[in-house]
């Protein structure tokens, strides 16, 4: 995965968010810090608990308007898994996730593991952008309880 999810320091974050042409403001380096310190998902209700977590200097707004600049500007990926929940995803390599409906934990599924034989013909005048797949899981029920 290379240095991406490694700890960043904040001159790292600043080059990458200009690389994407976005004005590394204090705020957005902050956030794209909680972002990219690990390979993980995000909703943004998490981003604004980690990014306060020592004292509260980052509004909620800010939060939504920035995460909407990363997923504008490439540098995160939406993935949203059922209506009104939508995680932020720091790997934008083409990959596929397992949704645990139970805990509702996003887990990557590498891009070779998932094959695709066959697609529908796209509609007139579209090109394929992407195929994102979420495989959806729970908790097995037990077979000894009688229905
Ligand atoms: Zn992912």
């Amino acid at each position: 995965m290379g240095m991406k999810f490694q700890m960043m320091q904040p001159a790292q974050i600043t080059e990458l968010l200009r690389r994407r042409q976005i004005t590394p403001t204090s705020q957005r380096v902050k956030i794209a810090g909680t972002l990219f310190a690990g390979p993980a998902h995000f909703c943004a209700e998490d981003v604004y608990a980690r990014v306060n977590e020592d004292d509260a200097e980052v509004s909620k707004a800010t939060v939504y308007n920035t995460l909407g600049l990363f997923v504008a500007k490439g540098l995160v990926r939406q993935v949203f898994v059922e209506p009104g929940k939508v995680f932020y995803d720091s790997n934008t390599q083409p990959h596929h996730h397992f949704y645990d409906s139970g805990t509702g934990e996003l887990t990557d599924i590498d891009a070779v593991g998932v094959a695709l034989h066959e697609l529908p013909p796209l509609p007139a005048d579209t090109e394929l952008d992407g195929v994102d797949v979420i495989v959806r899981i729970r908790q097995r029920q037990s077979k000894d309880r009688p229905a």
